[in-house]
């Protein structure tokens, strides 16, 4: 029970930090269980990890707030910021030395994403936490610590945990909230839609590095126009209306700073759920669209980049082609041919992220630099391509060329963020004034890779150890390597970049014998679907450490960019 723990905590007061090694073990409180799987070596390593575990007859949570995967999500999300807020409340923090004192869980932002640090099923609810045991110097403070295991603990589970003593309305909210979002989006592809985005709706963000929104009287909100327009039924909140972006080619133009980027990048989040009150909470797009952007330094190993450039200088082969440290055109065409290697359905461009060259080749310069002495197929004479052979659509950002008006379905035009449909006149213009260009396309796309990865190119031993360490959102060390996440748009959260790393491994060790990176990963998140997020985890059935659901894009982006990666072939 707790008050052995008590009992021990007392005897070891005084004692070297070692002495909280013999904590570790399970204790009966009075409402809950408490596990404490790990103990921490000393007060500054990484922290103990606890599980906080009521049982349902206790917690009484409603089976339907959980039973289905979305509003299991949703709930445990809920909890886990009630946790966090919880905490705050009840704990004393610092008690000492290092981390003495502490008590963390995992921090959401503005995503609702599928994580473990909360669990729940017809048995039990369970918070997995961190813990800094406390020590003056390197003597344990055994009193401090009964203090936070027999009173913190205990209060902070009271206003987490259990379903009575929770803000009912707000977590309804919640769960109804997630549950249109995910019903909105699951309903694009049948109405022919790659995403949509609701009037009413907050895009602009308060900086460059906050994701909450623009505060009200700063921001227009979203309004779509009229032609545009298209009402879905939500099984919550009802009626929605907004701008529909139909599959084909929709091109968002319009002048300097009046918004193109900021429309783009809320869709490109739109395949995330988002807290209430983000403002994007109706807006959404296809689960497998992917940002696509000029990142030169990458490395590419072994991907056929062949559609979009050929006859490299000195023969190096496209078809196949590697790079220590790609150009600014050839990794923006590995990254589409990766993406479209794990069935991306959407593709998502910004001129101001992408290489001048790759999206445009104008009849002047097909006449001075012809074709046999241009390597790059552009983007413009393939989008068509990619649409009609693969259905694969494209929603890109371009104020400078009007060359886009030729291949685009749908023009759109920010004014002073507002969108307008100019489809009409953009089409007039295209017919009155011919570019005169070359269409360098050819008739096929051409092949998509499919590569099998060499699994032992893929190891996280650092010298005797596995190393595997988020250092933030974009960098993920793994064994001797730093992969390098910066240009990976669509990771929102240091617990998604955990994750992937133990993805890496997971995949490398169960999938990878000669199957395809692409049939691998499908194996890979089947198994999180079936088994919950905690089997990826190398302490399945213990605190399984902190993590996030990354999609598959983004554990593919990192495998292609591992330095050691090497592909079969
Ligand atoms: P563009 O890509 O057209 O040059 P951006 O999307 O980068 O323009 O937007 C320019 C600025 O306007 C940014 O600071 C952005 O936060 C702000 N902004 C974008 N959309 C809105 C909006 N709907 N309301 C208020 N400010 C906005
Ligand atoms: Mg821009």
């Amino acid at each position: 029970t707790l008050q052995q723990l008590r009992e021990k905590l007392f005897n070891i007061d005084g004692k070297g930090y070692k002495a909280y090694k013999n904590i570790a073990g399970q204790y009966q409180g009075e409402n809950f269980k408490l596990y404490i799987d790990y103990v921490q070596g000393d007060p500054f390593a990484s922290p103990s990890r606890v599980r906080l575990c009521v049982a349902q007859q206790t917690a009484l949570f409603p089976v339907d707030s959980y039973s289905t995967r979305i509003r299991n999500t949703a709930l445990t999300d809920f909890l886990n910021r009630q946790a966090v807020k919880a905490i705050e409340k009840s704990a004393k923090g610092s008690r000492g030395t290092g981390k003495s004192g502490m008590i963390a869980v995992d921090k959401p932002g503005q995503q609702i994403l599928s994580r473990t640090a909360v669990a729940i099923n017809n048995d039990f609810v369970e918070l997995r936490a961190s813990i800094g045991l406390p020590a003056r110097g390197r003597r344990v403070l055994g009193k401090q610590a009964a203090a936070m295991f027999l009173d913190e603990l205990p209060q902070i589970i009271d206003n987490c945990l259990l379903y009575n003593s929770l803000p009912q309305h707000s977590l309804w909210e919640h769960i109804y909230s997630v549950e249109d979002q995910e019903h909105l989006r699951a309903s694009l592809a049948d109405k022919g839609l790659v995403a949509f985005v609701g009037n009413g709706s907050i895009l602009p963000r308060k900086s460059g590095v906050s994701d909450r929104p623009l505060s009200i009287d700063k921001a227009v909100s979203f309004k779509s126009p009229a032609l545009l327009e298209i009402t879905l039924e939500l099984p919550h909140a009802g009626k929605v209306t907004g701008m529909g972006f139909t599959n084909g080619v929709t091109l968002i133009t319009g002048g300097g700073y009046h918004g193109k980027s900021t429309l783009l990048q809320a869709i490109q989040k739109g395949i995330y759920n988002h807290i209430p009150g983000d403002g994007r909470e109706k807006v959404v797009s296809l689960p497998s669209a992917v940002k696509i952007r000029a990142e030169d330094g990458r490395r590419v190993e072994r991907v056929d980049i062949s559609p979009f450039i050929n006859n490299l200088p000195y023969g190096l082969n496209t078809k196949n082609f590697s790079s220590e440290d790609a150009s600014g055109s050839t990794s923006q065409a590995a990254n589409i041919m990766e993406a479209l290697e794990i069935q991306s359905e959407l593709l998502l461009l910004d001129e101001d992220t992408s290489a001048t060259n790759f999206m445009i080749r104008d009849v002047r310069m097909q006449q001075l630099v012809t074709k046999n002495k241009e390597p790059i197929t552009p983007f413009i004479d393939k989008v068509r391509l990619l649409v009609n052979q693969l259905e694969v659509s494209t929603v890109l950002v371009v104020g400078g060329s009007g060359d886009y008006l030729d291949v685009a379905d749908t023009v759109i035009m920010m004014d002073e963020y507002y969108p307008l449909d100019v489809t009409r006149t953009a089409k007039d213009i295209a017919a009155r004034i011919k570019t005169g260009r070359n269409d360098e396309g050819g008739t096929v796309f051409g092949s998509i890779p499919s590569r099998i990865v060499d699994a032992k190119s893929i190891n996280p031993q650092k010298g005797k150890k596995r190393k595997i360490s988020a250092r933030g959102v974009t960098s993920l060390q793994f064994g001797v390597y730093t992969i390098d996440l910066s240009q990976v748009e669509q990771l929102v959260d240091i617990s998604q970049t955990q994750a992937i790393g133990d993805i890496i491994v997971y995949m490398s060790k169960n999938y990878l014998n000669g199957t395809t990176l692409a049939k691998a990963l499908e194996r890979v998140y089947q198994d999180i679907e079936r088994y919950g997020l905690d089997i990826i985890s190398p302490f399945y059935g213990q605190h399984p450490g902190d993590y996030a659901l990354p999609r598959l894009y983004e554990v593919a982006a990192a495998i292609n960019r591992l330095r050691s990666l090497r592909i079969r072939g």
